[in-house]
């Protein structure tokens, strides 16, 4: 019980206001004072489910299915000693620590035939990127993903999360996300804004969330958020999909603003039914169709989604072209990459997808629809980061043995537990079981890659970016 959890009155009025006639204030109250159930999403781009499962079982996890999510699953831990984030399977990229109800936007955005997962996907608000690493899974990194960030700080984790979660399909950018709609009209096949928003579904997790709760700052806040939504709509194809999702309750920042695109732009667009989108999802449906999801519904966090499709053209009187600056990038001449993706298919038995580009001493691998948006917008990453070149070579990046090591077929290392701690700890190892080999190595842990080595004789010296290095309480 979180007894500390701060609901003033004047919020839980302004709650008892809205509260639909079969759900109680009582039972908010009590499930906003309840921990939260942990949950966790398999990253399928790494592990099926079924393998997940097979291999936590045994070290006292339990995992129950999030009924709204085929990857989702409430835990429970016999042995909570090690947190979350440090496990082998977390570091290694096998699952990602994400809040049940905020799986839904990405189910309901996918739940369409008309989301194509190999087009060109739009994520307005990303960082950390819960919901980006949810849909890039799905897309099964193809096609491409633009995910977009405001926040410079909030930009690094959701970099990092991509890189730690092998996603190589998403080209990363740092703008107020109202920019879509004027320099990028009728460009995405999807779309999900998870609008910023005053976070009242949030008191869970966070017992001060509601501290500078006020009815002036939801309004201003509804406000930024039509705005969004309405350049996030210019920015769809007509035939398109857009959810718009928030974790918070009150009909402002929800209802009202699908209300008002609906005021704007009338039968150029029409809202889904998400009735049917999981067994009991009517429970938390409107009569508009959305899902409003009550803490209490679900034991849960609260969220809102509604979906609307996209039927035909509007006006758009925000387009006007972006300022880019200059493109630094080039594409790799074949009689350089040819050689290069030979070298790495022969050594580690993989191939890279995507089109290779250089700029001073790197190399990326860009997603294959790129140059749909190229020259479009300006990006912060792109794709991945394949190698860094130097005067008589290349040296494969962490973030490529991320992405790549799991699916090698040779030029890998295999580590045993006491060995796997000592790397991510940022020391060389010895492997004992392994016959030595030459050059670099995918370093990897019961078949997941933790990162890249080097032989050097018997010695893997150890290549993990020092930001990553863990210190202390490491799985055991
Ligand atoms: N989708 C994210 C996830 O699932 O991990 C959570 C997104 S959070 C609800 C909203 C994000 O929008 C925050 O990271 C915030 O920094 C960002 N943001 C705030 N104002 C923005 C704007 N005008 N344009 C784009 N992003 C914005």
């Amino acid at each position: 019980m979180h007894d500390n959890t701060y609901l003033p009155d004047h919020f839980l009025r302004h709650i008892a206001a809205i509260m639909p006639a079969h759900l109680s204030m009582d039972e908010f109250v009590a499930s906003c004072r309840r921990p939260l159930r942990r949950s966790i999403r398999v990253n399928t781009l790494k592990i099926s489910v079924a393998a997940f499962v097979a291999r936590m079982q045994p070290l006292g996890w339990q995992l129950d299915p999030v009924p709204w999510c085929d990857t989702g699953f409430w835990l429970s831990r016999e042995d909570e000693s090690v947190p979350l984030g440090n496990t082998a399977e977390h570091l290694s990229g096998l699952f990602y620590i994400q809040e049940a109800s905020s799986m839904l936007p990405v189910t309901a955005l996918f739940a369409c035939e008309q989301t194509r997962r190999d087009g060109m996907l739009l994520d307005a608000a990303a960082a950390p990127g819960s919901k980006t690493t949810q849909i890039a899974a799905l897309m099964n990194n193809q096609g491409m993903l633009v995910a977009n960030e405001y926040s410079s700080s909030r930009l690094k984790v959701l970099s990092a999360n991509l890189q730690r979660c092998g996603v190589t399909n998403v080209g990363m950018t740092h703008f107020d996300a109202k920019v879509f709609g004027q320099w990028l009209p009728e460009t995405f096949d999807a779309i999900l804004l998870d609008a910023p928003c005053s976070g009242e579904g949030t008191v869970r997790k966070d017992e001060d969330a509601l501290r500078n709760w006020s009815i002036e700052s939801i309004d201003e806040i509804a406000a930024v958020q039509q705005g969004l939504l309405e350049s996030a709509f210019h920015a769809l194809k007509p035939g398109g999909v857009l959810v718009y999702s928030t974790c918070t309750l009150s009909l402002q920042e929800n209802q009202t603003v699908c209300q008002s695109l609906q005021d704007k732009f009338g039968d150029a667009f029409s809202f889904d039914s998400l009735a049917d989108l999981f067994p009991a999802a009517e429970q938390a449906c409107t009569p508009e169709g959305y899902l409003h999801v009550w803490p209490q519904i679900f034991d849960s966090e609260g969220f809102f989604v509604a979906r609307l499709r996209k039927h035909h053209s509007v006006p758009n009187t925000m387009f006007k072209p972006g300022k880019l600056g200059k493109f630094p990038f080039l594409p790799l001449p074949a009689k350089e990459s040819g050689p290069m993706l030979r070298e790495i298919e022969a050594t580690f038995g993989v191939v890279p997808q995507g089109n290779l580009f250089g700029r001073s001493e790197e190399i990326w691998l860009f997603p294959q629809l790129f140059e749909q948006v190229q020259g479009k917008l300006r990006f912060d990453r792109i794709g991945l980061k394949l190698a860094e070149t130097f005067k008589k070579g290349y040296r494969l990046t962490h973030e490529w043995a991320l992405a790549y090591g799991d699916g090698a077929s040779k030029g890998f290392v295999e580590l045993d537990i006491a060995d796997a701690r000592e790397f991510m700890m940022g020391r060389d190892v010895w492997p004992e079981q392994e016959a030595a080999g030459t050059g670099e190595v995918i370093v990897r842990y019961q078949g997941h890659t933790l990162g890249m080595g080097k032989w050097v004789g018997s010695r893997v010296k150890n290549a993990l970016p020092r930001e990553l290095v863990r210190d202390n309480n490491l799985f055991v």
